[in-house]
């Protein structure tokens, strides 16, 4: 299976969407850590979001969205660069975890996202480099699930009707897989237009209900390729795929990002950070150790 996101059209261009399957990406991703299930999955679904939505955005750079709440998950972040690199990173409490799952007494069952999170944001950032502005949306964390809490985004900060959903899963032997699908209302350019308003809101509706209609095994079934899905969904809709992107795993993190990042810490906390004189910071995201001396990052 790929790790592949399709762009395609709707009823002659008047809805846009998304598909996407992750899997080989996930696995990697989750490679350098040992994660309670939980955290597992809300990062697989934050994945799938991320690249979706990334696919929605023309830039060259990086796209970034992240999540920060209260709850036992403070900050959930993926990012996907214009070349395909996705990264995730998750921090969490373990013990605040584990007393939230036995106050709902759901052991076993994968919750949604947004509860781990409890009260926060989402954001968008959009980062094309040093000499172009950032783009960035911000919408309260709200909503039973993450695609519900994504979809209020897209209606509060963009106005644009959008219509998605998410599916995560850990298959028999082990592998967490995530897909979502995505239609979106294409903006109007106002003037030419051949379709009534009422014909619109019929199609919009009939589009959100087939979309409502896939199956977590069609999504995830192998021997099905995403155009297959899509023609199935859609084949009344004149869906036409007019881009495939692939994705991989890569992290940007590098020695010279973390000295930098270290060297503006006040002297105490860098004293604080110092075993025997060695500082030593993990990558969030790959795992990566990186080891300082104290007299490398010590100011003069
Ligand atoms: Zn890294």
């Amino acid at each position: 299976m790929n790790d592949t996101c399709l762009s395609f059209n709707l009823d002659n261009n008047l809805f846009r969407g998304r598909i996407v399957r992750l899997d080989k990406v996930l696995a990697d991703i989750m490679a350098p850590h040992t994660y309670p299930e939980n955290i597992t999955a809300a990062m697989a679904e934050t994945t799938a979001l991320g690249v979706m939505l990334a696919s929605l955005m023309k830039y060259e750079g990086y796209f970034t969205l992240q999540m920060q709440g209260d709850g036992p998950i403070s900050v959930l972040v993926t990012d996907v660069t214009s070349k395909g690199e996705v990264r995730t990173a998750v921090k969490f409490d373990a013990a605040k975890m584990q007393a939230a799952q036995e106050l709902r007494k759901t052991e076993g069952e994968l919750e949604a996202t947004p509860h781990w999170l409890g009260k926060g944001s989402l954001i968008f950032t959009v980062d094309q480099g040093k000499s172009t502005d950032l783009y960035q949306g911000i919408v309260d964390l709200q909503g039973k699930t993450l695609a519900e809490c994504a979809m209020r985004y897209f209606k509060q900060s963009e106005q644009i009707d959008t219509y998605l959903r998410l599916f995560v899963r850990q298959n028999k032997s082990g592998k967490w897989q995530a897909a979502g699908i995505l239609i979106q209302k294409m903006p109007t350019d106002g003037g030419k237009e051949n379709n009534s308003e009422i014909d619109v809101a019929d199609l919009w509706n009939e589009a959100k209900i087939l979309t409502d209609s896939l199956q977590e095994k069609e999504i995830f079934d192998t021997q099905l390729s995403l155009q297959d899905i899509l023609y199935r969904l859609f084949h009344e809709h004149q869906v036409a795929v007019n881009k495939e992107s692939e994705y991989h795993f890569g992290c940007r993190c590098s020695r010279d990002k973390l000295f930098a990042s270290l060297s503006n810490m006040p002297q105490k906390d860098i004293n604080e950070l110092a075993e025997n004189g060695v500082i030593t910071a993990i990558c969030n995201f790959c795992g990566q150790t990186y080891s300082f001396n104290k007299s490398e990052l010590t100011k003069h």
